[in-house]
């Protein structure tokens, strides 16, 4: 960054003043209220001063270029969300979301593309900002699609994206649109002062992130000149809170992410009449192993990000307990204390969840088929259990033979998915080299835009590089040794976090404007002027 950059900057540190000319401005512009909330919720509204403190020089640079105003973010996830775009394994409807994007991208005069896949209306959007090209261009990867949603067991409309308290609700508010309008709305607001960056930024809305066949990996394969670039950035560290649940304590960006594979569980037993039941049914013979496995977790295994994070973690929580927990757990020379000390760990931590899944592999029990009719007994009961290890920690096929080893006496057969016509041992060998992938570089100009930004937009928080416990669309770029990292810029409590690809998925209105903020610093390290 120039000093002249940080000059446009210089004063965004005093909330209260930035604050006021926030809301005066916002009343201005939109004349509706400020709702209950605190929050303009008008539809349509557009200014650079939805965020209060980047956006103040936002006006005035944008009325002088006469371009057009930067969406509020808020207005932009609750436009995104209204589209459904779920993917159900075989694409989602991604096409007129992408339209919306589309012509959000050419008003600004962002040359802009859809690009269709195999599937009707499953599309991937490009957006390119065109810059000085002093460097490989940056990309930002974000996908439009999310994960079906079990309607009943959500208080609102999945689809509505209704503001509560607060909160935006709905489907893709935190994985990953949010993320996408706060990333969105900050290169619009560059694009709106007239910004020149020094290389080219492209944004790609990819589709079947979540599932399906036509991801990035497919684009990669068809139009790899739209997507080569010096780094890329997508979903991933997380932004935590200390145990009030707003005030931020952690900013992480992940440059790995965990090692994603499948087990099948599998009993057999005799298909007959269900008048004459057996005493071994396979459903009875499955549930046996699943109750052991339900009981047991594979062991602790840090590795240096992983330990860089717990380190920064122990440093920037107020609880003195998980800092001791913290503390014991990184000097533990033996199993035991590890163990015991991880065990303290997640009892302590405010995310309990997220920090027991660093710690090593995980096994989630996500499928399970057994039967088809009442009056059947069937021959096979099978659960799939999906299990994320940590690079550079266990490797998949010890976590493997450690299961075999647990089930050994249950009378089921544990075995790997792999590919059509892929063997265990290739599977096995594909695995391990996703294992030993290095850590994407702390020494590139993208991640040091993300630590520049995470300093100033969260001052009182520990910022760290980290490990993230699931996975992105980074494959194409990262098997090409470009680095990716991963943000959701907004703080989040543990609540929120368990709403992701669950029920309520939700995140605070001002944690996605902070985030915004966070965002246009990260693109603020590229401008020329
Ligand atoms: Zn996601």
């Amino acid at each position: 960054m120039t000093d002249r950059q940080g000059d446009r900057l210089a004063d965004d540190a005093s909330p209260g003043r930035s604050d006021r000319a926030g809301l005066t401005r916002r009343r201005f512009l939109a004349g509706s209220a400020v709702g209950a909330a605190g929050v303009a919720a008008g539809s349509g509204l557009v200014s650079g001063a939805a965020s209060p403190s980047v956006a103040a020089p936002a006006v005035g640079a944008a009325a002088a270029t006469a371009a057009r105003p930067a969406p509020d973010p808020l207005e932009l996830l609750q436009r995104m969300i209204r589209f459904d775009t779920t993917n159900t394994g075989k694409g989602g409807n991604t096409l007129e979301h992408g339209r919306m994007l589309l012509r959000l991208w050419t008003d600004a005069g962002v040359p802009a593309e859809i690009i269709p896949t195999p599937v009707a209306n499953n599309v991937h959007v490009i957006a390119r900002i065109k810059g000085a090209g002093r460097a490989k261009p940056l990309l930002f990867l974000g996908h439009s699609d999310v994960v079906p949603v079990e309607r009943e067991n959500w208080s609102v409309d999945p689809f509505a994206a209704v503001v509560r308290n607060g909160e935006i609700y709905g489907r893709g508010a935190l994985d990953m649109k949010g993320a996408n309008s706060a990333s969105i709305t900050a290169l619009l607001r560059h694009v709106a002062q007239g910004a020149r960056f020094d290389r080219d930024i492209i944004v790609l809305t990819d589709c079947d992130e979540e599932a399906g066949e036509y991801g990035s990996g497919w684009l990669a394969k068809q139009h790899w000149d739209k997507l080569d670039a010096g780094s890329v950035l997508t979903e991933g560290g997380w932004f935590l809170a200390q145990k009030d649940g707003t005030t931020p304590m952690l900013t992480s960006v992940t440059r790995q992410d965990k090692v994603y594979f499948n087990l099948d569980i599998t009993a057999k037993g005799t298909a007959t009449h269900s008048s004459k039941p057996d005493r071994s049914p396979a459903v009875v013979t499955l549930s046996r192993a699943l109750v052991d496995l339900g009981a047991w977790r594979a062991p602790v295994r840090l590795t240096p990000v992983t330990r860089e994070y717990f380190d920064a973690l122990a440093r920037a929580t107020d609880d003195a307990a998980l800092e001791r927990a913290l503390r014991l757990l990184l000097r533990a020379r033996d199993r035991r204390t590890l163990e015991r000390a991880a065990g303290l760990v997640e009892k302590r931590s405010g995310y309990p969840w997220l920090h027991t899944a660093l710690l090593r592999t995980t096994h989630a029990f996500v499928i399970e088929e057994a039967g088809y009719k009442e009056n059947v007994i069937p021959s096979e009961a099978t659960a799939r259990l999906n299990c994320r290890a940590v690079p550079g920690g266990q490797k998949p096929r010890e976590f493997l033979a450690q299961v075999r080893r647990l089930l050994r006496d249950r009378d089921v057969t544990v075995t790997l998915a792999t590919t059509p016509g892929q063997s265990e041992a290739q599977a096995l060998a594909a695995l391990d080299e996703t294992w030993a992938t290095p850590p994407a570089s702390v020494d590139t100009d993208l991640f040091h835009a993300i630590s520049q930004a995470s300093v100033r937009t969260y001052p009182g928080a520990v910022f760290t590089p980290a490990l993230f416990e699931a996975g992105t669309s980074l494959s194409p770029w990262r098997k090409k040794g470009i680095p990716g990292y991963g943000v959701y810029p907004y703080v989040i409590d543990n609540e929120q976090l368990v709403g992701m690809h669950g029920n309520d998925e939700r995140i605070r209105v001002q944690a996605l404007r902070t985030g915004t903020d966070f965002m246009y610093r990260v693109f603020d390290r590229f401008r020329l002027r």
